[in-house]
């Protein structure tokens, strides 16, 4: 007989494979990570930090704090230039948070270590087999783990992806950028630039929100980002290649010296065909690369970990059939597929020739008026998400949002109960309305009030529910009276079958 080594075993810690390892140790699955690197330390700079719905989804599990306590807020997101403010958003996190990405990995590694996951660091995936009952992945150090699924969480080159024999199709590059965290000799000129080669960017890596404007530090390292003037490259890029970037830009290199990160990025758009073949998934860049412009690629990922991680628990704990993970592919397969859309639109709108800039400045004008702000900010904060669960209530297939529940115990923000990740059904009528025994084991049912107004982000209010049940990922997997049928169908088709009595 073959021993298992996990239930689940993931290929990268980045932050996808960090949030999806977190949520399945939460649901008491025994998952390990399989990690190339030696420790969390990133080589490249990336994310810049969360938007609303991220930092909700880490509310959600009830370590958003870590977060914000580390990073800075703003009001406003962005939509190819143009500032959007989101203040007015009815969420407790109306903002996003200015943290760098190697702070989000180093904090999600933290918690993910208080919750006894095992990471195999300096370890690389090499391989895998797959069987009827399980898969074997091979390491660069000649051992080989079994496991009951695998994820690969392993980035936009994918290993998993690619042995999995999973397409990949999508857009090649128009445009390649250097992106570096260095010292300077002379003073640079600060701020960004327009061109005919591209955009750049000149910054100190600290710098602090003062009335929603960025305040960069008197000193400290400075990140720099470049349009380079051709496409492909090869190899890693040097000190050498920054300074000519920069000099074609600038007509200086400012003397530019100790580098600590150098790394270039494109906007290759692409999307993997499909999010699973039988025991093999794929989460986060894995699944899908685009340009970093709108800053929704980690985002895109650590949802998708949320959004899987609650449903592989329960097809291994076999308390739901195996096809609950094809809802994976089904709900998250368009959401990265507007990302990419959206992000495609960002670089086209970023090109530097005149009929271009007068695209850009029509679309700023039209993101001057109100109802296209709350639809695009919705969007580039990840608030509008539905995934399509059918005709309903409005917020049928929405985020449930954080209000602030009275209950028979005292005053319960909804959030809280999703802490464990555990599904809930909350009672807004009668108390005692439900019976959900059979289910009881899986599913909270909590009586409670709110007299509040119920309002979504771009759509404004809607009808108070008479109940809602909330998914673990916090999306609203059904609405209705207690008279009402389609409980018991939507308990079984998310959290399983009636136990027998
Ligand atoms: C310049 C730049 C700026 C960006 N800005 C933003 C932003 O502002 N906001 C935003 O949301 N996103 C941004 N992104 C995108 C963001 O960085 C990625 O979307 C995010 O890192 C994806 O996370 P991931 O965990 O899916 O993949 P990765 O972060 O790529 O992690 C993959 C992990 O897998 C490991 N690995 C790879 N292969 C193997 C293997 N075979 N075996 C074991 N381990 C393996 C790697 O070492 C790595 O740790 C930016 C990206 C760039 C390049």
């Amino acid at each position: 007989m073959t021993t298992q080594d996990a239930d689940v075993l993931i290929a990268g810690a980045g932050p996808t494979g960090l949030m999806l390892a977190g949520e399945l140790a939460l649901a008491g699955i025994d998952v390990a990570i399989i990690e190339r690197r030696d420790s969390q330390e990133l080589t490249g700079s990336r994310a810049g930090g969360l938007h609303s719905r991220s930092i909700e989804i880490l509310d959600q599990r009830g370590i958003a704090d870590r977060f914000l306590r580390e990073g800075k807020v703003a009001n406003v997101g962005q939509f190819s230039g143009v500032a959007l403010d989101i203040s007015d958003f009815p969420t407790r996190h109306p903002y996003s948070l200015g943290l760098w990405q190697n702070h989000i990995e180093r904090i999600l590694a933290g918690w993910v270590d208080e919750l006894g996951v095992t990471i195999h660091r300096g370890r690389e995936a090499t391989g895998f087999a797959q069987d009827d009952t399980g898969v074997d992945v091979a390491l660069s150090d000649g051992q080989s783990l079994r496991t009951q699924y695998l994820v690969g969480c392993d980035g936009g080159r994918s290993l998993i992806r690619k042995t999995a024999g999973i397409a990949f199709p999508g857009w090649d590059p128009t445009v390649s950028n250097l992106i570096a965290e260095v010292e300077l000799a002379e003073q640079p000129e600060w701020g960004v630039r327009h061109d005919a080669i591209g955009l750049h960017g000149i910054g100190r890596v600290e710098y602090e929100i003062r009335d929603g404007e960025i305040v960069y530090a008197d000193s400290g390292p400075v990140r720099v980002m470049l349009t380079e003037r051709q496409l492909g490259a090869a190899g890693e890029p040097t000190l050498r290649d920054l300074s000519e970037a920069m000099i074609a830009v600038y007509g200086t290199d400012y003397g530019v010296h100790s580098p600590t990160r150098i790394s270039r990025f494109t906007d290759m758009t692409r999307q993997a065909a499909a999010y699973r073949d039988r025991r093999v998934l794929l989460a986060g860049d894995a699944a899908h690369v685009h340009s970093p412009d709108g800053g929704q690629g980690l985002q895109t990922g650590v949802q998708d970990a949320v959004n899987l991680g609650w449903k592989l628990a329960q097809v291994v704990k076999l308390t739901s059939p195996e096809s609950l993970l094809d809802t994976y592919h089904a709900e998250r397969h368009p959401v990265a597929a507007r990302v990419l859309r959206t992000t495609m639109a960002h670089v086209a709108l970023r090109r530097a020739d005149e009929r271009t800039a007068a695209l850009r400045e029509t679309i700023a004008d039209l993101l001057k008026v109100d109802e296209p702000r709350r639809r695009f900010a919705a969007m580039m904060f990840g608030l509008d998400i539905r995934y399509d669960l059918g005709e309903g209530h409005p917020l049928l297939g929405r985020r449930m949002p954080d209000l602030d529940l009275a209950t028979a115990d005292g005053p319960l923000r909804v959030y809280t109960l999703l802490h464990n990740a555990q599904p809930a059904l909350l009672n807004f009528g009668e108390p005692g309305g439900f019976d959900i025994t059979p289910w009881a084991d899986r599913v909270q049912m909590i009586d409670a009030r709110y007299d509040g107004v119920w309002e979504l982000p771009a759509l404004g209010a809607v009808t108070a529910p008479a109940a809602v049940l909330i998914r673990p990922d916090g999306y609203v997997a059904w609405v209705g009276e207690p008279t009402e049928s389609g409980l018991a169908d939507a308990l079984t088709t998310w959290f399983g079958p009636p136990a027998a009595p």
